[in-house]
């Protein structure tokens, strides 16, 4: 929880503030208008404040679960520690809030995400999971910073294609578990998936109705930037392996 905190926080100040060096801002603001040129960089500012290994996603600090609560709570911290997760799901709630399908869309996502988990607990592998999990997040980022989005079905596609992806990714924190603790992380990951979605829905919704209207494709601005960040991350881990 700590972390998470302290990663909304840092995207908070990022995005009003100016200790994101100044020289970078600059010449990316020229190159590419003002907004872009703040939300990106202040998007990879408060990722590289943290320090974020990318299978550091366990709350049981990689052990495996063993009772119905262990499991519940681990399925819940796991998309809220891992800022890749979290940054797919509030844009995803986002999306939504501007999209035709509203919480459909979502909802898709999260039963594509129990699939993702199952797949993986059926020993069934998907390749190149982190690279397509940290794409997710920017290519997310990229719808909601558009001003013209595809239909509704076409983001849903997408989001079901991402969510087995997800999924597949927090399998790897339950496999081999019991049955008991098993089921407890799909419903925990589940609820809190759809809860943090459904916030972002509600902030999306007000803040668009309201005078904001630029607000979510600010938003897919700073998402952009740490979908970026965690892809420049991923390929770097594939190019070079520690
Ligand atoms: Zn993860």
């Amino acid at each position: 929880m700590k972390y998470c905190f302290s990663a909304l926080r840092s995207i908070g100040a990022g995005l009003r503030s100016n200790w994101v060096g100044r020289g970078l801002v600059g010449a990316i603001r020229e190159a590419f208008g003002n907004r872009l040129g703040t939300s990106i960089p202040a998007g990879i500012a408060a990722l590289l404040l943290l320090p974020l290994p990318s299978l550091a996603h366990h709350p049981m600090g990689g052990r495996l679960p063993i009772t119905f609560a262990e499991g519940f709570l681990s399925g819940l911290g796991h998309p809220v520690i891992g800022l890749d997760h979290l940054a797919f799901v509030v844009a995803l709630g986002l999306l939504a809030a501007v999209s035709a399908w509203g919480i459909r869309i979502p909802v898709v996502f999260v039963l594509a995400a129990m699939v993702g988990t199952g797949l993986h607990l059926a020993e069934v592998t998907l390749p190149l999971a982190e690279l397509v999990i940290a794409g997710s997040v920017l290519g997310f980022g990229l719808l909601l910073a558009l001003k013209d989005r595809p239909q509704s079905a076409v983001v849903a596609g997408l989001a079901a294609i991402a969510g087995l992806f997800h999924g597949f990714a927090y399998g790897e924190a339950i496999f081999g578990a019991q049955t008991m603790p098993l089921v407890a992380y799909l419903a925990g990951f589940t609820v809190i998936q759809i809860a943090i979605a459904i916030a972002a829905f509600f902030v999306g919704r007000q803040l668009t109705q309201r005078t904001n209207a630029v607000f979510v494709q600010r938003a897919g601005l700073v998402i952009c930037g740490i979908g970026a960040a965690f892809l420049a991350t991923t390929l770097l881990e594939t190019v070079l392996p520690v």
